[in-house]
């Protein structure tokens, strides 16, 4: 009898014969990071060993997100969790409830030198330079300056309120810190999956090298910047870690969320620190809507230096789609704008 008699099932049976026969191909540890940032990392440190996935996605702004349905459904199938920390992800505990997810964690912060942040809501500087000043009252959302844009108008949404830690969680800023987050989930693969354990640890130890000559060209090239003048001003207070690692002082309008509201009052208080000490490199953030800094910017008669990443990856191409491709553009950009 010939064999094409059974076409169609016996197809189906060689098929289904020929993978039994073959040795098990295993399939990629399922991994969901919690950003973006996170979620280059698992890549680059998993390879082909790793199927990752992302829940806020690049340009995305993790202090503001909510989860959607199909996000429960991803982390649900998920193998292995990478987060930041550091009270990074305020969303993240009702999204392990719905997803019901019980599985290993990967707290990607966890153990580096973290940053207290000395206030709430308000900006603050970082690195060298200025003597701080905390004292001022606050009237948040009490603002009714109608001679200027107040701050409510400004950010067009109603204010969150936003439980958040003692310490500064945007710890992936430092080149430094993030030799932690490359530790931390090097060895968060390898528990999950210890079969490809020397897999990952290569890659991660290629990775860190990768980070750490990106971090030394930097440090060579800001040298021609003398530290007085290394001042920068950015919309949210992410970049502390990033100060601290190159004497460069942040000045934020905002605090450490990007859902804190800055008072007319602070933003004035910028405005007249950018003009007392000849501030010229402002930028704003792909998180973060980008209209006070905008507002600081024309009153101070600076032109906006371009987009700073902070919270989260850019869109593929845009030259910061990779953690290495934001550092590097981050700190090319502010090299050119503070150029003496
Ligand atoms: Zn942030």
């Amino acid at each position: 009898m010939s064999v094409r008699v059974f076409k169609r099932s016996g197809a189906v049976l060689s098929l289904s014969l020929l993978a039994w026969a073959l040795p098990v191909q295993a399939e990629p540890l399922r991994v969901v990071s919690s950003f973006s940032i996170l979620h280059d990392m698992v890549r680059e440190i998993g390879g082909d060993k790793v199927a990752a996935s992302v829940i806020v996605p690049a340009n995305g702004d993790a202090h503001s997100f909510e989860p959607r349905p199909s996000d429960a459904k991803t982390l649900a199938s998920a193998q292995l969790l990478v987060i930041n920390g550091l009270d990074f992800e305020a969303w993240l505990p009702r999204l392990q409830q719905s997803a019901g997810y019980r599985g290993p964690q990967v707290v990607a912060a966890q153990g580096v030198d973290a940053l207290a942040f000395a206030g709430q809501d308000e900006h603050v500087e970082h690195g060298h330079g200025d003597s701080h000043d905390h004292g001022h009252s606050h009237d948040h959302g009490h603002d009714h300056d109608h001679g200027h844009e107040s701050a409510k108008q400004v950010v067009g949404e109603p204010a969150h309120e936003h439980s958040h830690g003692s310490q500064d969680p945007h710890a992936w800023q430092s080149p430094t810190q993030a030799q932690v987050y490359i530790r931390n989930i090097s060895q968060g693969l390898a528990a999950a999956d210890p079969a490809n354990a020397d897999y990952y640890r290569t890659r991660a130890q290629e990775y860190a090298q990768r980070v750490q000559q990106l971090d030394q060209s930097v440090k060579a090239r800001l040298q021609a910047i003398p530290v007085e003048q290394r001042k920068v001003i950015t919309s949210h207070d992410a970049f502390a870690y990033l100060g601290k690692a190159y004497d460069i002082s942040f000045i934020a309008l905002m605090g450490v969320s990007s859902q804190a509201e800055p008072s007319a009052r602070d933003i004035a208080k910028v405005i007249e620190q950018a003009r007392r000490e000849n501030i010229h490199a402002i930028f704003v953030e792909n998180t973060v809507n980008p209209r006070l800094v905008e507002q600081v910017a024309r009153e101070t008669g600076a032109k906006v230096g371009g987009t700073l990443y902070s919270d989260a990856l850019g869109k593929p191409g845009s030259g910061a789609d990779t953690y290495l491709g934001m550092m590097k553009w981050n700190t090319d950009k502010l090299i050119e704008a503070l150029q003496p």
